[in-house]
């Protein structure tokens, strides 16, 4: 039996791990939580799954929580404190990162330094430190396991291939829901317009991200950490069916993709049973009442944060954190419908010619990196 921690329980990733758990109750125990502020929903997961603790970021709310739960002998802890608790918990085997946001890369760290194998969702930690994160993984023999449905592909297509040079990855993407949309139809996107995603049901922000493909150019960043290759040798495929979740090509020629249906519960499945696979319930792939898959080249023009994210990845040193945290920053704004939705990648990009430079950052350096963009775009929006 695995036993699992899992911080972001209450989101998307989060409660899709927790379902995979549910249909496999005999692999896994889980041993500890951590959200954010939704204590309503987190009350029920311990309720059903008894964690030893659990963690929530304001302690005003880990304090109602205690009130409610008084009758279990469930520790409830909170803060940063919390959350590294919560990660490095002794008897975790394997730490889910299904938190959103920079907010990840302490305590991902904390779990790698204890050699714990990582299922990672949070692919915010990985853009904006992976250059510490994959070294230390390396030296602490901690696994790094993709959940990102296109790297768990990569990482499948690449099953039994590890000897073989990669000489291409192809990361599809679904193009969200503005694909074919012109700047001009974009012009007075409304949030709840851009809320909508074709094929995939995700958190809001990850939503957001798809339709401006920004998610995309992080996902480049991540799949460069992941795999080791080089931006020029990531080439993004729009597959609208999202059917084909991502393929490698090898230097012979051969492309190796893994297909299926879109359901994120696949790629978490196989990251906590790997190197196994399990049985799935669900909808199959049916090739016969499949009509077509196809593919096209992303529109960079309309969409150009994709290209924008490719500039932060071949900088390198602290411009991806520079390009997560001032997409961290615009997205709410749009959601608050204090900026146009076209004035997303354009605080990306102006934030990236105006926050000043610096080469292969600390931790301490990415997060004052952070905190430089946020304290830049206030002075412009507040
Ligand atoms: P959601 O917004 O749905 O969930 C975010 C989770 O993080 C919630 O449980 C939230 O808690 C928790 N959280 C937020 N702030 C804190 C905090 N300060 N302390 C502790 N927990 C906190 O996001 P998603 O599940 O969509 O995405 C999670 C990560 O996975 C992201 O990095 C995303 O890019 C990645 N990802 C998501 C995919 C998807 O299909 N959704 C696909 C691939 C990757 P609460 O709600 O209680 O406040």
């Amino acid at each position: 039996m695995k036993k699992i921690s899992i911080i972001g329980s209450t989101g998307s990733i989060g409660t899709q791990t927790l379902d995979v758990i549910r249909a496999n109750y005999m692999d896994f125990k889980v041993v500890a939580l951590a959200a954010g502020k939704n204590i309503t929903l987190l009350e029920k997961q311990i309720r059903e799954f008894n964690p030893r603790f659990v963690s929530v970021w304001r302690e005003e709310d880990a304090k109602a929580l205690r009130l409610s739960i008084s009758d279990l002998p469930v520790k409830v802890l909170s803060g940063m404190y919390g959350l590294i608790a919560v990660s490095t918990a002794e008897d975790a085997d394997i730490l889910v990162t299904a938190i959103v946001g920079m907010m990840g890369i302490q305590p991902t760290i904390a779990a790698i330094k204890q050699g714990k194998t990582i299922a990672l969702a949070n692919k915010e930690t990985l853009v904006t430190a992976g250059h510490i994160i994959m070294p230390l993984a390396k030296e602490n023999h901690a696994q790094v396991l993709p959940v990102d449905s296109e790297h768990s592909a990569i990482f499948q297509s690449l099953q039994g291939e590890r000897q073989n040079k990669i000489d291409k990855i192809l990361l599809t993407a679904s193009g969200g829901i503005f694909r074919g949309k012109k700047r001009e139809e974009l012009q007075n996107v409304h949030p709840k317009d851009a809320l909508k995603n074709p094929n995939w049901v995700m958190g809001r922000k990850v939503t957001i991200d798809s339709s401006t493909l920004v998610n995309k150019g992080l996902e480049v960043m991540e799949a460069h950490w992941l795999f080791g290759v080089d931006a020029d040798r990531i080439q993004v495929v729009v597959q609208p069916q999202s059917i084909v979740h991502s393929m490698v090509q090898f230097e012979d020629g051969a492309v190796i993709a893994q297909l299926g249906t879109p359901d994120m519960k696949l790629p978490i499945q196989y990251a906590l049973t790997y190197p196994e696979r399990k049985y799935m319930s669900g909808k199959k792939l049916d090739f016969w009442s499949l009509k077509e898959i196809t593919f096209e080249k992303p529109d960079t023009d309309t969409f150009y944060g994709l290209n924008l994210a490719y500039d932060a990845l071949k900088k390198g040193g602290n411009m991806p954190t520079v390009f997560n945290a001032a997409n961290e920053c615009a997205v709410p704004l749009f959601l608050d419908e204090k900026i146009a939705y076209l004035e997303i990648p354009e605080l990306i990009q102006d934030c990236m010619e105006n926050i000043s430079y610096r080469d292969n950052p600390s931790i301490a350096e990415i997060l004052d990196t952070e905190k430089e963009v946020r304290e830049y775009v206030q002075g412009k929006y507040h």
